[in-house]
């Protein structure tokens, strides 16, 4: 008989359980969209305390919510007097827009709950007023998205809010509890799994059972967002081969039609936008470089080429026809089994196979010499 295993037991001063508030600025709401739709890990495996090491996740969400009114409210009151009796992160998404601004026609940009005014009337509370209280008790404060992170399309050029970002409102100084700058989760909207990857990092830390995890100058999670989208590209061979897209809808790379994927920062394209699924180019989009300070305004006009592509794309096409013909000619060799190439016939139902001409074979047999020079090409009985 097998004897049922002994608990794990749960680490000496473990941490059980994280609060994480979540406040909107000047936002659209799509973070939290591509948050509760990543899959790596996902918000309810976060929220069920269901990933080992990572301590059970206390979400405060004011659209995820199942409390209202001030029961909703009261742990963020606790929290901003830094007397919530757990250890917490703030999550921001949204840019930072200038209550000052709203205030001077009685109104306001954005907030969370109500404070009682000098007549008693309950007044909204300003998402900024919680950011900067919470912020000096957090363990983490985490800016998702783009217009959190970096000021993103409220702070586009004339920007009558006075958006900004997060890191500009806290200041270079700003550490948390934790010794960290603000954290920064770029993407308009972010890829879902860099939102959860990233707190499930933190919280690793925070458990003392991995080190901190690389950021990079900017904040950002430095595995997740040191490459270019080019270089992580479905489409980069046709680049290499100099083929590009005319039109929306063509299978080959976008550059010409407006993208800027070799000078932006983003894992998309890699990833998957949903459970590995989708993401700009790998569904046609050319990328517009939301994930970068300078958007949009630096990207702008979309679906133009961008300038340096004259260059690129003119060197690609010169060397690429070259070497897409040349490699064209030796995936022709490939699709032929051994027997097929000695017997100089394909017996395929399918459609006629041109046979490889004079040319052809020459190449062949030249590329053949240097692909087995000093080792043994199967069946030949030279050894080497
Ligand atoms: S579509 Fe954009 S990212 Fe992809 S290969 Fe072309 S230029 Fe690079
Ligand atoms: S590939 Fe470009 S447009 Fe697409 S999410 Fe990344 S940065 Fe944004």
């Amino acid at each position: 008989m097998i004897s049922s295993p002994e608990p794990i037991s749960v680490l000496p001063n473990a941490i059980e359980e994280v609060h994480a508030f979540w406040i909107a600025g000047g936002s659209c709401d799509g973070c939290s969209i591509a948050a509760v739709g990543a899959s790596s890990p996902s918000v309810e495996e976060l929220i069920n305390g269901t990933l080992p090491g990572i301590a059970k996740v206390v979400l405060h969400h004011p659209v995820l919510a199942v409390n209202a009114g001030e029961e909703f409210i009261k742990p963020f009151r606790l929290a901003a007097k830094g007397e919530l009796g757990h250890p917490f992160v703030v999550l921001c998404e949204g840019s930072i827009m200038d209550e000052s601004l709203a205030a001077k026609t009685g109104g306001y940009w954005s907030g969370l709950g109500a404070d009682k005014d000098e007549f008693g009337d309950p007044q909204p509370i300003p998402s900024v007023s919680w950011i900067t209280r919470m912020s000096q008790h957090a363990a983490a404060v985490i800016a998702v998205g783009t217009c959190a992170t970096w000021g993103g399309v409220p702070a586009a050029a004339n920007n009558p809010t006075n958006a900004a970002s997060v890191m500009d409102l806290l200041g270079e100084d700003y550490r948390s509890s934790l010794g960290l700058p603000v954290i920064n989760i770029p993407g308009c909207a972010p890829q879902g799994d860099n939102i959860t990857e990233t707190i499930a990092s933190v919280l690793l830390f925070l458990h003392g059972l991995v080190p901190l995890p690389e950021f990079d100058e900017l904040g950002r999670p430095k595995w997740l967002f040191s490459e270019t989208v080019h270089r992580g590209c479905s489409l980069a061979g046709f680049y290499e081969e100099g083929t590009f897209a005319k039109e929306y809808g063509d299978k080959e790379c976008l550059v010409e039609i407006g993208c800027w994927g070799p000078v932006v920062q983003c894992n998309i394209n890699k990833r998957g936008a949903i459970n590995h699924c989708g993401g700009c180019m790998n569904v046609g989009a050319p990328c517009i470089g939301c994930t970068m300070p300078g958007f949009p305004d630096s990207f702008a006009p979309f679906y133009k080429m961008p300038p340096g592509t004259q260059v690129s794309s003119t060197i690609s096409k010169t060397t690429g026809s070259l070497v897409r013909n040349l490699r064209e000619m030796t995936l022709a060799y490939h699709n032929k089994t051994h027997k097929w190439i000695e017997e100089g016939h394909i017996p395929s139902g399918w459609g006629h196979i041109e046979q490889p001409s004079l040319l052809d074979k020459i190449t062949h047999y030249a590329y053949q010499k240097l692909q087995y020079r000093g080792s043994h090409k199967p069946g030949s009985n030279n050894k080497k």
